[in-house]
Protein backbone atom coordinates (compact mmCIF):
# COMPACT_ATOMS: atom_id res chain seq x y z
CA UNK A 1 0.00 0.00 0.00
CA UNK A 2 1.32 3.65 -1.08
CA UNK A 3 3.53 5.10 1.89
CA UNK A 4 3.55 2.08 3.80
CA UNK A 5 7.55 0.73 5.26
CA UNK A 6 9.79 -0.95 2.71
CA UNK A 7 11.70 -4.18 4.07
CA UNK A 8 14.53 -3.55 1.68
CA UNK A 9 14.21 0.02 1.83
CA UNK A 10 17.57 1.70 3.97
CA UNK A 11 15.62 5.12 4.72
CA UNK A 12 12.50 2.95 6.66
CA UNK A 13 15.11 1.16 8.53
CA UNK A 14 16.43 4.89 9.62
CA UNK A 15 13.16 5.80 10.15
CA UNK A 16 12.41 2.63 12.52
CA UNK A 17 16.03 3.17 13.90
CA UNK A 18 17.19 -0.45 12.87
CA UNK A 19 19.74 1.75 11.16
CA UNK A 20 21.77 4.55 12.83
CA UNK A 21 21.71 7.90 11.98
CA UNK A 22 22.70 11.23 13.13
CA UNK A 23 19.11 13.04 13.69
CA UNK A 24 19.25 16.61 13.86
CA UNK A 25 15.25 16.84 14.08
CA UNK A 26 11.77 15.00 13.96
CA UNK A 27 8.04 15.30 13.67
CA UNK A 28 5.10 13.26 13.66
CA UNK A 29 5.89 13.06 9.77
CA UNK A 30 9.03 13.80 8.99
CA UNK A 31 13.03 12.36 10.32
CA UNK A 32 15.92 14.59 9.22
CA UNK A 33 19.61 13.10 9.47
CA UNK A 34 23.20 13.82 8.54
CA UNK A 35 24.00 12.43 5.17
CA UNK A 36 26.87 9.71 5.38
CA UNK A 37 29.16 11.30 2.62
CA UNK A 38 28.25 15.34 3.30
CA UNK A 39 29.21 16.72 0.20
CA UNK A 40 28.79 20.63 2.16
CA UNK A 41 29.29 21.42 5.84
CA UNK A 42 25.55 21.45 6.18
CA UNK A 43 24.37 18.31 4.00
CA UNK A 44 21.33 16.94 5.92
CA UNK A 45 18.30 14.53 4.28
CA UNK A 46 15.11 15.17 4.90
CA UNK A 47 12.65 12.88 4.76
CA UNK A 48 8.98 11.87 5.22
CA UNK A 49 8.27 8.62 7.33
CA UNK A 50 5.87 7.01 4.75
CA UNK A 51 7.85 5.48 1.95
CA UNK A 52 7.26 7.05 -1.38
CA UNK A 53 9.73 6.19 -4.39
CA UNK A 54 10.48 9.77 -5.29
CA UNK A 55 9.77 13.20 -4.59
CA UNK A 56 6.97 13.24 -7.63
CA UNK A 57 5.15 10.43 -5.94
CA UNK A 58 5.28 11.53 -2.72
CA UNK A 59 3.80 15.42 -4.07
CA UNK A 60 0.75 13.64 -6.01
CA UNK A 61 -0.24 11.52 -2.98
CA UNK A 62 0.19 13.51 0.02
CA UNK A 63 0.98 17.04 -0.88
CA UNK A 64 0.87 18.11 2.68
CA UNK A 65 3.51 15.25 3.74
CA UNK A 66 5.34 16.78 1.06
CA UNK A 67 5.27 20.15 2.09
CA UNK A 68 6.05 19.09 5.44
CA UNK A 69 9.79 17.92 4.15
CA UNK A 70 10.25 21.09 3.00
CA UNK A 71 9.51 22.96 5.43
CA UNK A 72 11.50 21.14 8.03
CA UNK A 73 14.26 21.80 5.79
CA UNK A 74 14.20 25.22 5.71
CA UNK A 75 14.01 24.71 9.92
CA UNK A 76 16.93 22.24 9.89
CA UNK A 77 18.71 25.15 8.02
CA UNK A 78 17.86 27.70 10.06
CA UNK A 79 19.05 25.83 13.13
CA UNK A 80 22.15 24.89 11.10
CA UNK A 81 22.46 28.87 10.64
CA UNK A 82 22.85 28.21 6.61
CA UNK A 83 20.41 30.55 6.00
CA UNK A 84 21.67 33.59 6.20
CA UNK A 85 24.50 33.01 3.52
CA UNK A 86 21.63 30.68 1.51
CA UNK A 87 21.04 27.06 0.92
CA UNK A 88 19.82 24.75 -1.43
CA UNK A 89 17.74 21.91 -1.71
CA UNK A 90 18.06 19.03 -4.21
CA UNK A 91 15.61 16.47 -4.67
CA UNK A 92 18.04 13.73 -7.42
CA UNK A 93 14.84 12.17 -8.63
CA UNK A 94 15.07 8.71 -10.86
CA UNK A 95 18.63 7.28 -11.80
CA UNK A 96 19.95 9.21 -14.37
CA UNK A 97 19.75 12.40 -11.91
CA UNK A 98 21.35 10.81 -9.47
CA UNK A 99 19.08 8.87 -7.46
CA UNK A 100 20.28 6.35 -5.63
CA UNK A 101 18.25 5.69 -2.85
CA UNK A 102 13.92 5.21 -3.43
CA UNK A 103 12.42 6.93 -0.62
CA UNK A 104 12.20 10.30 -1.00
CA UNK A 105 13.93 12.74 0.63
CA UNK A 106 15.56 16.39 0.36
CA UNK A 107 19.11 17.34 0.51
CA UNK A 108 19.76 20.30 2.04
CA UNK A 109 22.97 22.07 1.31
CA UNK A 110 24.97 25.16 2.64
CA UNK A 111 27.93 26.22 4.55
CA UNK A 112 29.51 26.77 1.25
CA UNK A 113 29.42 28.39 -2.05
CA UNK A 114 27.34 26.28 -4.69
CA UNK A 115 27.79 26.96 -8.12
CA UNK A 116 25.10 26.59 -10.56
CA UNK A 117 24.03 24.81 -12.83
CA UNK A 118 25.01 22.07 -10.65
CA UNK A 119 27.10 19.04 -12.38
P1 LIG B 1 20.49 10.21 -3.59
O1 LIG B 1 21.75 9.80 -4.31
O2 LIG B 1 19.46 9.09 -3.66
O3 LIG B 1 19.91 11.52 -4.05
O4 LIG B 1 20.87 10.45 -2.09
C1 LIG B 1 21.08 9.41 -1.19
C2 LIG B 1 21.99 9.93 -0.13
O5 LIG B 1 21.95 9.04 0.95
C3 LIG B 1 23.45 10.08 -0.56
O6 LIG B 1 23.87 11.42 -0.44
C4 LIG B 1 24.20 9.15 0.39
O7 LIG B 1 25.45 9.67 0.81
C5 LIG B 1 23.22 9.02 1.55
N1 LIG B 1 23.32 7.77 2.29
C6 LIG B 1 23.45 6.53 1.74
N2 LIG B 1 23.47 5.60 2.72
C7 LIG B 1 23.36 6.28 3.89
C8 LIG B 1 23.32 5.85 5.26
O8 LIG B 1 23.37 4.67 5.60
N3 LIG B 1 23.20 6.83 6.20
C9 LIG B 1 23.13 8.15 5.86
N4 LIG B 1 23.03 9.02 6.87
N5 LIG B 1 23.16 8.58 4.58
C10 LIG B 1 23.26 7.65 3.61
Amino acid sequence: MAGEPQADCLFCKIVAGEVPATVVRETETIVAFRDINPQAPTHVLVIPKAHYPDVATLAAAEPQLAADVLREAGEVAHEDKVHGAGYRIVFNTGSGAGQTVFHAHAHLLGGRGLEWPPG
